[in-house]
């Protein structure tokens, strides 16, 4: 690889690549970094700098780059049977496999999947899904699904819809009719001033009094993600999943957890439901499903529903071309056995988060830092300009990317949500890599600080 790779690359990047999620003019004037190959927790980028990647891929390579038990996997489906339908009475080996292996760490009631393709239309069966449910009971007016502000569920129509960005929705004519958005549990973001505990059970009361609101007889479901991800590392008070679980129970409601992020060892245990004592009814799962080597997603159906699903009997409309692809799946069998015998879960319990929470926790006296927090192994940090005031810089200063640029000149993968800093590192992170995080990100809000006492100054 040399400079001319790089810049040909760039080039036509910026002619034909339409990225996801970025604005192009802008993408055009900053450029783009090419990264080219990874290993363990390492990326490196076409100019040769090495990265430790915090964010394991976007929350999805849990198990480091470079897994060859991964991709012999691949491999070998590859060259036995490389795609078949699971339409018109087929079926193959690695779904139905991997569907048994996911109920078997599922929580108990979980004795059925449905796969996709991504979290997005794993989010999408769930619509579907809640909505046919009710409609098999005798109760089709039961549409409205109820979400969180800030809560990200994906990009395709319906995903997007329950997502509570209005950035997303603006561009779209979303959301689409049935959806409706409460208030997200963001004691820090909304500046609050009662105790956490206490705002945490205040904010989900909004859940029981919009269901009473709309009438019981027309909601359908809630969704939340156990902890919000792309929304900023949102960690619920203590107090907020209990409230939220005993209004759905009391309300009979489906309660839905999107476990795009918190599945498969992000919190500590195989699902973030279990994390909190959530009982959801379904769960969608994505990412670390595969550790991010192949696209695959899905709903964990939950007896509730499965029962009247399979004993209503009726086609259910819905489905897609690769549900269950083989190679995916083989992918994910592999990851799981991989979690199973290097006793993943057991190390995150017992080492990884323990240690990642306390060198996190140190970070929040930075300057800087108005709050660090964490759970399992997500953290985040808000950039104040007044520590004990709680008080945010103006968005002009564009404080967190700044923050983000400077923690790349370090070599370290950290992603700003506005001014909140977020890092989700994979779950291989030795002792040696976690000092070399916390360390860069030191290093990063030191020179933020200093930047932006200069544009202060200036
Ligand atoms: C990433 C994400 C999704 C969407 O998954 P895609 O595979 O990008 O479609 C849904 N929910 C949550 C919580 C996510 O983080």
């Amino acid at each position: 690889m040399n400079d001319q790779d790089l810049q040909r690359w760039q080039q036509l990047d910026r002619e034909h690549f339409l990225h996801p999620f970025t604005d192009h003019r802008e993408l055009g004037l900053r450029g783009t970094r090419v990264i080219t190959r990874a290993e363990g927790a390492y990326l490196w980028d076409a100019a040769g700098n090495r990265l430790l990647d915090a964010m394991s891929g976007l929350w999805c390579v849990n198990l480091g780059y470079g897994r060859q038990e991964l991709v012999a996997a691949a491999t070998q489906q590859l060259q036995t049977l490389p795609y078949y339908n699971s339409f018109f009475q087929c079926t193959h080996p690695p779904a139905i496999e991997l569907a048994a292996d996911l109920c078997a760490i599922a929580p108990p009631g979980f004795n059925r999947v449905f796969f996709t393709n991504s979290g997005s239309e794993a989010n999408d069966t769930v619509i579907r899904l809640v909505r046919y449910y009710w409609s098999l009971l005798g109760k089709p007016d039961k549409q409205v699904i109820i979400a969180r502000r800030n809560a990200y569920h994906g990009s395709t129509v319906g995903a997007a819809s329950l997502c509570g960005m209005p950035w997303m929705h603006a561009q779209a004519g979303l959301p689409i009719p049935g959806i409706v958005h409460i208030e997200e549990p963001y004691w820090f973001g909304q500046n609050a001033i009662e105790d956490p505990e206490a705002f945490g059970r205040h904010v989900a009361r909004q859940l029981a009094a919009t269901i009473d609101r709309l009438g019981v007889d027309k909601v359908a479901a809630f969704i939340a993600e156990p902890v919000q991800g792309a929304g900023g590392a949102i960690i619920p008070p203590a107090s907020y999943w209990p409230e939220i679980q005993r209004i759905c129970d009391e309300h009979g409601i489906l309660l839905v957890a999107d476990e795009v992020i918190t599945g498969f060892g992000r919190l500590g245990q195989w699902f973030g439901s279990q994390h909190f004592g959530i009982r959801p009814d379904l769960m969608s799962f994505a990412k670390g499903v595969t550790c991010g080597y192949q696209p695959l997603g899905g709903v964990m159906v939950g007896d509730r529903v499965a029962e009247v699903l399979v004993a209503k009997g009726g086609e259910f409309f819905h489905g897609f071309t690769y549900s269950g692809h083989p190679v995916a799946c083989a992918v994910a069998r592999a990851n799981l056995r991989l979690m199973r015998e290097e006793r993943v879960i057991e190390h995150l319990q017992a080492s990884l988060i323990p240690a990642f929470s306390r060198r996190w926790q140190q970070l929040g006296s930075h300057p800087l830092v108005g709050e660090a927090r964490s759970a399992g192994l997500i953290g985040a940090l808000e950039l104040v300009s007044d520590k004990s005031a709680r008080r945010r810089f103006a968005k002009e200063l564009r404080a967190g990317e700044r923050c983000r640029d400077f923690c790349i000149e370090q070599g370290l993968v950290m992603r700003a949500v506005g001014d909140t800093m977020i890092v989700a590192p994979p779950f291989i992170l030795t002792e040696t890599q976690l000092d070399e995080l916390v360390d860069k990100a030191w290093r990063a809000l030191d020179l933020t600080q200093q930047a932006l006492g200069a544009a202060a100054g200036a």
